[in-house]
C-alpha cells in the first residue's frame, strides 16, 4: 500500500503503521547516563519509525554492554579483572575503540589516557561511590604510580587486548562518540540521507536540514556555564561530527575551587586552566571524542600546537575574566572558512603558528606542521 495513497485515502487495509510522518521525525531517549536525540528529515512512515528507532537502541545497547563501567557485566569490566599480562579476546567493537584511544594517547603525548579510571573514582566521577572531596597527596601519588597508556596492549590484527600494570581502563572519554558513529552507521545502512544524532552534546550531521531550501544542519557550540543551555556559536554542519568536552558540567566544588571530571594523568588532579571546552569537527566522532578530551587537558597552547601537528579542527572557548573568547585551530578555518570564523567572532591563530615542538630544519617557517 503506498504511503500517498495511506494519506489521503481512508482504504481498508490501510494500517496505523503505514502512515506517513511529517518531518523532522525526532526520536528522544537516555542513556549512558545522558540523552540522545535523532532528527531524520526524510520521509517515514509510523511503522519505519518504530523499526529505526528499535534498530539505532540495540546498537546504543550494544555499546553500553561492551564499554560501560557502570555495569558489572560488561565486557570492558571483565577486560579489567582478568589476570595481568593474559592476552583477552574481545569483540571488534572493543578492539576498535581501543585501538582509537592508544592511538589518540600517544599522539597527545598521554593527555588522553584510558588508564585513568582509579583517579577518575578516586575524584568521585567514576562507578566507584566517593565523597566529592580531595583525594590526600599520597593516594594521588600511588595511584599515578601505575597510570599510563603503556600498561595496556592491544593487537589489532588477533584481536586481543592486555593489561600489563593493575589501571582500571576507563572509556568513558570515548566511548559516547563511537556510539554516535554507530548509530550514524546503522541510519546510514537503512538509506536514511538526512539526519542529525545528538548523543549528550556528541553530534553527527548527514545531508541538510531542509533538502528544498539545501539548508544545512546547524549546531551550537554551547556557552561554557552549567546551567545556561544557550549556543555560544552557531556552526552549519555537513557530513561531519562534533565533540566537546568541557569543564562546566560535571564537576564539584570546594572552598570556591571548581574540580571537574576531566583528570590530567600528569598530575593525577582535575585539569585547572583557563580551556572551558574544546570542541573537535572530526569525520569519526569516536575520534572527535577523544582529541576533544584530549585537548581539554593540555591547555590553549599545547591544545593548539597538537591541532596543527595532527590537522584537527578544533574550536576552543578560553575563560578571560567573567567572558571568554574563541579560538581556531587553522584546519578548522580551512574547513569553514575565513569569512565564516571572523563572523562568528572567532580568533585565528597568528601565522606562523605556535613553534612546532621537533620542527624539521629545513621547514618553511609559514608552513604548519602536519601529523600522520
Ligand atoms: P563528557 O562525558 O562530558 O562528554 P569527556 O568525553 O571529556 O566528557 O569524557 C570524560 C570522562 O573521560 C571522564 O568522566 C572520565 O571517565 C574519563 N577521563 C577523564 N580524564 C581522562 C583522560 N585524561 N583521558 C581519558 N579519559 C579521561
Ligand atoms: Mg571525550
Amino acid at each position: 500500500m503506498s504511503v500517498l495513497l495511506c494519506a489521503l485515502l481512508v482504504l481498508p487495509g490501510c494500517s496505523e503503521s503505514d502512515r506517513p510522518l511529517e518531518p523532522p521525525v525526532r526520536f528522544e531517549g537516555s542513556i549512558f547516563g545522558t540523552f540522545y536525540q535523532v532528527t531524520v528529515m526524510d520521509s517515514l512512515t509510523q511503522g519505519e519509525s518504530l523499526e529505526l528507532e528499535e534498530g539505532f537502541k540495540a546498537e546504543l545497547e550494544s555499546v553500553d554492554q561492551a564499554m560501560s563501567t557502570y555495569r558489572g557485566d560488561s565486557e570492558l569490566i571483565a577486560f579489567n579483572e582478568a589476570p595481568l599480562e593474559e592476552w583477552q579476546p574481545l569483540s571488534n567493537e572493543l578492539i576498535e575503540v581501543l585501538a582509537i584511544s592508544q592511538s589518540v594517547a600517544e599522539a597527545s603525548h598521554g593527555a588522553f589516557d584510558i588508564t585513568v579510571g582509579d583517579l577518575v573514582n578516586l575524584w568521585s566521577f567514576g562507578p566507584g561511590a566517593r565523597p566529592e572531596e580531595v583525594p590526600a597527596d599520597e593516594v594521588l601519588v600511588e595511584e599515578l604510580s601505575l597510570v599510563g597508556f603503556d600498561a595496556v596492549d592491544v593487537d589489532t590484527q588477533a584481536m586481543q587486548a592486555r593489561r600489563t600494570r593493575n589501571v582500571f581502563v576507563d572509556l568513558s572519554g570515548v566511548a559516547k562518540g563511537h556510539a554516535t558513529d554507530r548509530v550514524a552507521a546503522y541510519l546510514d545502512q537503512q538509506g536514511i540521507e538526512h539526519y542529525l544524532v545528538n548523543l549528550g552534546g556528541d553530534l553527527i550531521a548527514r545531508g541538510v536540514r531542509d533538502e528544498d531550501e539545501q539548508t544545512p544542519w546547524r549546531i551550537g557550540i554551547e556557552v561554557p556555564e552549567d546551567g545556561q543551555q544557550r549556543a555560544q556559536h552557531i556552526i552549519p554542519l555537513e557530513s561531519m561530527s562534533v565533540a566537546t568536552s568541557g569543564d562546566y558540567r560535571h564537576y564539584f566544588e570546594v572552598d570556591g575551587q571548581r574540580f571537574s571530571h576531566t583528570i590530567d594523568p600528569r598530575t593525577g588532579r582535575p585539569v585547572t586552566h583557563q580551556v572551558a571546552s574544546a570542541s573537535v569537527f572530526h569525520p569519526s566522532n569516536a575520534w572527535a571524542d577523544a582529541w576533544a578530551t584530549a585537548l581539554l587537558v593540555v591547555g590553549e597552547q599545547e591544545a593548539m600546537q597538537m591541532a596543527i601537528e595532527n590537522d584537527l579542527k578544533v574550536l576552543l572557548l578560553v575563560r578571560d575574566g567573567e567572558q571568554w573568547r574563541s579560538v581556531a585551530s587553522p584546519e578548522f578555518v580551512n574547513y569553514f572558512g575565513a569569512s565564516l570564523v571572523d563572523e562568528l567572532g572567532i580568533e585565528q591563530l597568528p601565522t606562523p603558528p605556535l613553534p612546532a615542538s621537533n620542527p624539521p630544519a629545513t621547514m618553511p617557517a609559514e608552513q604548519p606542521v602536519t601529523g600522520e
